[in-house]
């Protein structure tokens, strides 16, 4: 069959001939259900009248829903005479699929899949032509929103409840918005809002408070319950910036304002925001520039016997020496580190380091202490990183002495991080140490079916543990199940002789690490006195407190 369509219609608009592909097109063929719209051949038929009358051609894209679903017609009418007769003659192509790849095209380049928002470019572009077009009185907000630890929600739950939660968010986020209102998805687990026209700050501000209210009651997807608070970050046209880039910008700038000052609220940009944004790039600068320049180095800390003040084991905690040589603790760096994707190459630095000075070590710990290395949770959860890291533990020669710390969430997020990387490690005799147990995701049942040989209770059920009655109920059952479990517990960040006496009183807690018996320390500082060290190498028993860490190590200086 001929694909186009050829019709022939009298000066009355009746078909004096209509061919197959015609037939089937308009729903004319015999026995084709259901028929075109009555509606849409009426119209047409005016069309075509009308073209008559004026004796004029023309091209027409011609859009109905018939029985398939969506159709396009792409026709060209002509009037012709024909034997002293005015007829028009239409032929016409069939042009759905080409239509439906175009919508496709459109839609995939201008909204995304998951939530059917607008993305970026969208409420790039309708920002832009707001401002291009502002008559210099009209105002309006842009609101970044970052769903708080949504990776953490992703790998515990798993994507596809990650993906319906983010659907529901775009939901909740739409409820209430006006016509001229945009809500668009800016990547993963960013939304952009942008409300026009606004009035004031205050108004805004009350919107923004409700959306976070309304974002804080919990999500049930899947049998699931859900608790995904949002951090959202606010700057204003004009007020805090004259183009798309600076507004988006200024709002993402009082975002990060609120992930550092706990998430889960909102902040409008001000300008001294500016100031921290910049101190951030200068850290991410220098970051990066460390790593190439491998300016890193390692404070040791002990984990001490506490009965017989033996030093079991030490924890190497890595240090910047930033761009001025001044000392970084991780605090400022890591989690900036794991953000860039820069962390990898750390911990491989570190383990450098330590192999570089294991000499140092053993004489400073004896040549049978453990050396813990700690691992983020995003690395645990990396079989390529993780394999890259045991063989370079074997390569040291010494794979037995060393510990990996790693966060509780690594277990319980859905990794394979505990039945295929864990078990490359236990062959290569490599410890596990789960780092800060009790202030992860995971409750103290998931512990039962975790696998390590170490659990370092978080120091904030420590600090005051004297005097803190719920914390020694925590610790008494994170004690019993970890001794059913056969887990060597440490006691982590004890500062004071109470919370010692308290755990030698009343629990069976064997091993702690804390200021009271040794800050980090640095090798290199020891070097000069080494006589000094190797005799007070074996343990801090033998001398007073004050003496064995003056003897042990100086200090670490460094800002925090
Ligand atoms: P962490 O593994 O739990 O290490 C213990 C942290 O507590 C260390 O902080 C240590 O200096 C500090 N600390 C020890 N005793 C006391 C005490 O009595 N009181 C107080 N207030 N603090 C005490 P630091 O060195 O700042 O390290 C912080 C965190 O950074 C570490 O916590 C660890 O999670 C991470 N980190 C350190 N080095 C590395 C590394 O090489 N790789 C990775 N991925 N993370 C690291
Ligand atoms: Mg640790
Ligand atoms: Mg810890």
């Amino acid at each position: 069959m001929l694909p186009t369509g050829i019709t022939v219609q009298d000066e009355q608009g009746r078909f004096l001939m209509v061919n197959d592909a015609a037939a089937v097109q308009l729903g004319l063929a015999e026995g084709q259900s259901p028929a075109l719209p009555s509606k849409y051949l009426n119209d047409r038929r005016e069309a075509c009248l009308e073209l008559l009358r004026a004796g004029r051609a023309a091209v027409a894209e011609e859009c109905f829903t018939a029985g398939q679903g969506k159709q396009t017609l792409l026709t060209a009418h002509r009037p012709v005479r024909i034997a002293d007769r005015n007829l028009l003659l239409s032929s016409s192509a069939d042009i759905s699929d080409q239509k439906a790849v175009e919508d496709h095209l459109f839609r995939s380049a201008y909204f995304d899949e998951l939530t059917n928002l607008p993305m970026r470019r969208v409420i790039e572009h309708r920002a832009n032509s707001l401002i291009q077009h502002d008559g210099a009185v009209s105002r309006f907000a842009l609101a970044f929103l970052d769903i708080d630890n949504f990776k953490h929600i992703n790998d515990y739950y798993g994507h596809s409840i990650g993906d319906a939660l983010l659907i529901e968010v775009a939901k909740r986020l739409g409820l209430d918005l006006r016509e001229s209102d945009m809500l668009s998805r800016i990547s993963g687990d960013e939304f952009m809002l942008l409300l026009n026209p606004i009035r004031n700050e205050a108004e805004v501000a009350e919107y923004i408070q409700a959306t976070l209210q309304r974002l804080k009651a919990p999500f049930f997807i899947d049998g699931s319950e859900i608790f995904a608070s949002t951090s959202i970050g606010v700057s204003l046209y004009p007020d805090h910036g004259r183009s798309y880039d600076v507004l988006r910008q200024n709002a993402d700038i009082a975002m990060y304002r609120v992930k550092n000052d706990g998430k889960g609220s909102a902040a409008f940009f001000d300008s001294t925001m500016e100031h921290e944004a910049f101190e951030r790039m200068k850290i991410e600068q220098s970051l990066r520039l460390a790593i190439l320049e491998k300016r890193f180095c390692c404070a040791f800390q002990a984990k001490v016997d506490i009965r017989t003040r033996d030093i079991k084991g030490i924890e190497a905690l890595v240090r910047l020496r930033d761009d001025e040589g001044v000392i970084q603790a991780p605090g400022t760096f890591i989690n900036l580190a794991v953000e860039l994707g820069l962390i990898d190459d750390l911990t491989h630095l570190v383990l450098a380091e330590i192999v570089k000075s294991i000499d140092l070590i053993n004489e400073t710990f004896g040549p049978a202490t453990t050396i813990s290395i700690n691992v983020a949770a995003k690395q645990a959860g990396n079989p390529e990183f993780m394999r890259s890291f045991a063989q370079a533990l074997e390569a040291t020669g010494f794979p037995k002495r060393f510990m990996i710390e790693v966060t509780e969430d690594a277990f319980v997020t859905k990794t394979h991080f505990q039945d295929q990387i864990l078990p490359i490690f236990r062959r290569l005799g490599v410890g596990i140490s789960i780092d800060d147990f009790g202030i992860g995701y995971s409750s103290l049942s998931a512990l039962a079916d975790i696998t390590a040989d170490e659990i370092k209770i978080d120091r904030s059920f420590i600090t005051d543990i004297h005097l803190r009655p719920r914390s020694q109920g925590i610790l008494r059952a994170i004690e019993s199940l970890s001794e059913a479990l056969g887990m060597t517990m440490i006691a982590e960040g004890i500062e004071s002789f109470e919370e010692l006496a308290y755990l030698q009183a009343a629990t069976r807690i064997r091993y702690a690490q804390g200021y009271y018996f040794s800050r980090p320390i640095f090798l290199e500082e020891l070097k000069p006195s080494l006589p000094a060290i190797s005799e007070a190498r074996v343990s801090l028993a033998s001398r007073p407190q004050q003496e064995g860490r003056q003897a042990h190590a100086r200090p670490e200086r460094y800002r925090r």
